[in-house]
């Protein structure tokens, strides 16, 4: 048996925060706005997940009125999803991203994106992919006001020790 799982998420880019994108600091004068960290990567990775077993979102899971997740590391928030219990006996069998941002150039940081993820899943970097696009200046996202990430990935049964 296998299950797909598809995520989606945007934050509002803001002065006087930082942008993480896969649980990697991408140096810019702007960053995402949230509760947590704002990692949108991780965030529609993290849904993507959740949603292949039909475990509800990341809003259920880490509620942005809990001043618990505040400022949290998205990397570590996605860590606990997958040790759940009900997550574990899964495994990554790969990976497909999409950000959307107009700026900053990310094609730079791809590579450190990627292995960013793949260490998180205990994948190989091979499993794991990251594109980018820009929106042709058009939309809040071609506008500079927000990023967005789209994430599909597969997971089949874990071998059991
Ligand atoms: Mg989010």
């Amino acid at each position: 048996m296998i299950r797909i799982g598809h995520g989606y998420d945007l934050h509002r880019i803001v002065p006087d925060r930082p942008l993480i994108l896969g649980g990697v600091t991408i140096p810019w004068d702007r960053g995402l706005l949230g509760h947590s960290d704002a990692d949108v990567l991780l965030h529609a990775i993290t849904d993507a997940v959740l949603g292949a077993l039909a475990l509800g979102d990341i809003g259920r899971w880490f509620p942005d009125t809990d001043p618990q997740w505040r400022g949290a590391d998205s990397a570590a928030l996605l860590r606990q999803v997958l040790a759940d219990p009900r997550v574990q006996p899964w495994r990554l069998v790969n990976l497909d991203a999409t950000l959307q941002a107009e700026r900053p150039k990310l094609a730079p940081h791809m590579d450190a994106i990627r292995q960013s993820i793949a260490d998180i899943f205990g994948a190989d970097v091979a499993a794991v992919s990251v594109k980018a696009k820009t929106m042709e200046g058009t939309g809040p996202i071609g506008q500079g006001e927000a990023i967005a990430a789209h994430a599909v990935l597969l997971l089949e049964p874990a071998p059991q020790p």
